[in-house]
C-alpha cells in the first residue's frame, strides 16, 4: 500500500499535486511519501516485534534512499541503520540515529573506514573475509579498542531478483563460508581487540520467494547452534534484507508477515536478538520519478518513441537490471482514448537510456508528466550527473506540507566542482 492516489482527477502524493511540485521544482524530480515510509517501516517491524524473539534491530539500508530527511524519518520511528560506506555511516549520525543502532556492512571496508566506526562506536561492524577480519584487528589494537563485530555469512543460497544482485551464493563476493565464520569466530572471540556478538548474512535483492530465505535462516540457526555448543557467546543474528516490493503486477511479493512465518518456523525458540536490514521494501513504493514528455517521435515505420526529461542517470534500474517500473500519466484524461504503444526514452546517447519497450501507455503529448512508480529506492541513491545533466532533485511529502530536501544544483555549482590544472 501507498500514498501516491489520483485526487481530482490527477496523481498526488499524500495531499500535494505532484503536477504542482513539478510546475514549482521542475522535472524531472524525485518525490517522497512520509506516510509510506512510516507505514512501511512499522509493518515491517511490527511483523519482526512477532517472531518471538524480542525487539528486533530493525536496521534501514541506507544505500536504497540514503536522503537525511528519509534517515530521519525513519530514525525518529526507531530504526537503526544499515550503511556500506563511511559516507553511509555519517548519514545516520547526522540524521540522528545513534552509533548503537548503525550495523557496518561491506566487502572492502578501508583501514580509515573502520578506524571511524571504531571511534564513533557502531553496534557491529559485519567482517566478509580473514583479511579484513586481520585489518579491523590491527586498526583496533592501534587504537586499544574492542569493537563488536559481527560475521557475514555467504550461505550458499541463490536468491534475488537478477544476478547482479544475488549476493548469498558461493562465488558471489559477500562474506566467508559458513565453516569459515566457525573458525573465524573461534578465533576472534579469544582476541583483546575484536569482540564478535553475532552472525549476520544478506542473500540478495527483490527476493520474491521465500524459500530460499527459509534455507539460509536455517543454515545460520545450526551455524549459531555449533557456535554456542563450543562455548562461544552468540547476542545477534543478523537476518539482513532482500524482501522484494511488487514492481510488475504479478507474481505478488511475500509481505513482511510472510517473512516474520518464516523467521519463526525457521528459528523458533532459539534465544537471539534478531537484525534486520530491510531496504528496498521500505523504500521503493515510497517513492515516484516524475518526469514530462519533451517529444512524441513518431516513425513512418509505426515504432513510436516517447523522450522525456528524466534518463537512465537519473534512474539506472531499467539498463542496469532490465527492471520495470510502472509508468502511469500525473493528469490522466478523462473517457481514456485508446492506448498505445511506446518506447519510453530518455535523451541521453546510448541505446540503454530506455525505460520500457512498447509499453502500452494512454497517449500522451509534449508537455505532459508521469511518474514512474515505486522509485523510491535505488532511484536518487544511483543517480548521477552522466552526460552532465543536473542531478535529479528530491522532494518530501508529509500531509499539505512538502519540502525540497535535495535542490537541484545550477550549472554554476556543476561547474565550480572542478577547478582547472594549474598548468591551464
Ligand atoms: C543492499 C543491502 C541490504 C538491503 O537490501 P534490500 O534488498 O534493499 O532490502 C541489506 N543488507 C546489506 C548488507 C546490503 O548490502
Amino acid at each position: 500500500m501507498n500514498h501516491f492516489e489520483l485526487k481530482g482527477g490527477e496523481l498526488a502524493c499524500e495531499d500535494v499535486s505532484l503536477a504542482a511540485i513539478a510546475e514549482a521544482v521542475g522535472t524531472p524530480v524525485y518525490v517522497y511519501s512520509t506516510a509510506t515510509l512510516e507505514r512501511h517501516y512499522t509493518v515491517f517491524r511490527d511483523a519482526m516485534r512477532g517472531t518471538g524473539h524480542g525487539e528486533p534491530l530493525v536496521a534501514y539500508a541506507v544505500k536504497a534512499c540514503p536522503n537525511l530527511s528519509i534517515l530521519k524519518t525513519l530514525g525518529a520511528m526507531g530504526a537503526g541503520a544499515d550503511t556500506v560506506s563511511e559516507g553511509e555511516v555519517r548519514r545516520a549520525l547526522a540524521a540522528g540515529i545513534s552509533a548503537e543502532r548503525i550495523v557496518f556492512s561491506g566487502v572492502g571496508k578501508t583501514a580509515a573506514e573502520l578506524a571511524f566506526a571504531i571511534d564513533v562506536g557502531v553496534a557491529e561492524i559485519n567482517v566478509e573475509s580473514e583479511p579484513e577480519l586481520n585489518l579491523l584487528a590491527k586498526v583496533a589494537a592501534e587504537k586499544g579498542a574492542r569493537p563488536q563485530i559481527a560475521f557475514r555469512v555467504n550461505p550458499d543460497v541463490a536468491a534475488g531478483g537478477h544476478a547482479k544482485i544475488a549476493t548469498g551464493k558461493s562465488d558471489n563476493k559477500f562474506g566467508v563460508s559458513i565453516s569459515e565464520a566457525e573458525r573465524l569466530y573461534a578465533n576472534a572471540s579469544n582476541h583483546a581487540h575484536l569482540k564478535p556478538v553475532g552472525v549476520a548474512c544478506h542473500i540478495g535483492s527483490q527476493i520474491t520467494d521465500l524459500e530460499p530465505l527459509e534455507a539460509a535462516y536455517g543454515k545460520m540457526r545450526g551455524l549459531v547452534e555449533r557456535l554456542r555448543g563450543e562455548g562461544l557467546s552468540v547476542e545477534r543474528l543478523d537476518l539482513g534484507g532482500g524482501l522484494g516490493v511488487p514492481y510488475f503486477h504479478s507474481p505478488t511479493p511475500p509481505e513482511p508477515a510472510a517473512l516474520a512465518e518464516v523467521v519463526k518456523r525457521a528459528l523458533g525458540g532459539l534465544d537471539i536478538q534478531l537484525a534486520f536490514e530491510p531496504g528496498r521494501v521500505i523504500a521503493a513504493n515510497a517513492g515516484v520519478l516524475v518526469a514530462r514528455v519533451i517529444h512524441v517521435h513518431e516513425r513512418p515505420e509505426g515504432q513510436r518513441f516517447l523522450v522525456l526529461d528524466a534518463a537512465m542517470n537519473d534512474l539506472i534500474r531499467p539498463a542496469m537490471y532490465e527492471a520495470y517500473h510502472d509508468i502511469v500519466p500525473v493528469k490522466p484524461e478523462a473517457g481514456g482514448a485508446a492506448p498505445l504503444a511506446y518506447d519510453v526514452v530518455g535523451p541521453i546517447c546510448e541505446t540503454g537510456d530506455t525505460f520500457a519497450r512498447e509499453r502500452i501507455l494512454p497517449p500522451l503529448k509534449a508537455g505532459d508528466l508521469v511518474a514512474f512508480l515505486s522509485a523510491g529506492a535505488y532511484g536518487a541513491s544511483m543517480s548521477s550527473e552522466y552526460n552532465s545533466r543536473l542531478l535529479v532533485p528530491e522532494v518530501l511529502v508529509k500531509g499539505e506540507a512538502w519540502a525540497v530536501v535535495r535542490p537541484r544544483p545550477s550549472y554554476a555549482d556543476m561547474l565550480a566542482r572542478e577547478p582547472l590544472a594549474t598548468w591551464l
